[in-house]
């Protein structure tokens, strides 16, 4: 029988397999035994998705890969803070989207060049 682990956030039984809760994706801090926060969600360039968790004692901030088990809700909850609640002034919003239509321009630009 695999060995469980009960995660001490949300409760959940997991296999030890799992280097953190595939539930709420919390874990423990091997060195301090703190526990650690999930902050937020790495895309990496492979398209493969690493979890940024950041130790509640200690502070220190360890990625760990997403596994199969992991609750989708739960990362894209973590994926969407940023937009949901900005670090920077709304007003830079408009910035980005103007640069968004500067790339539209640049594609009807090609495209007219097709014609
Ligand atoms: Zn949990
Ligand atoms: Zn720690």
């Amino acid at each position: 029988m695999a060995e469980e682990l009960k995660c001490r956030i949300c409760g959940a039984n997991f296999s030890k397999e799992h280097t953190h809760c595939p539930n709420c994706l919390s874990g423990r801090h091997e060195e301090c035994d703190g526990t650690l926060e999930p902050i937020a969600v790495w895309v990496k360039q492979d398209d493969t998705w690493d979890i940024i968790l950041r130790c509640r004692l200690c502070g220190e901030i360890v990625t760990e890969a997403v596994c199969q088990d992991d609750n989708p809700i739960k990362i894209m909850s973590i994926a969407s803070k940023p937009i949901a609640s900005p670090p920077f002034p709304i007003e830079k919003l408009n910035e980005m989207t103007d640069l968004m239509g500067g790339n539209g321009t640049i594609d009807g630009y090609y495209y007219d060049k097709r014609k």
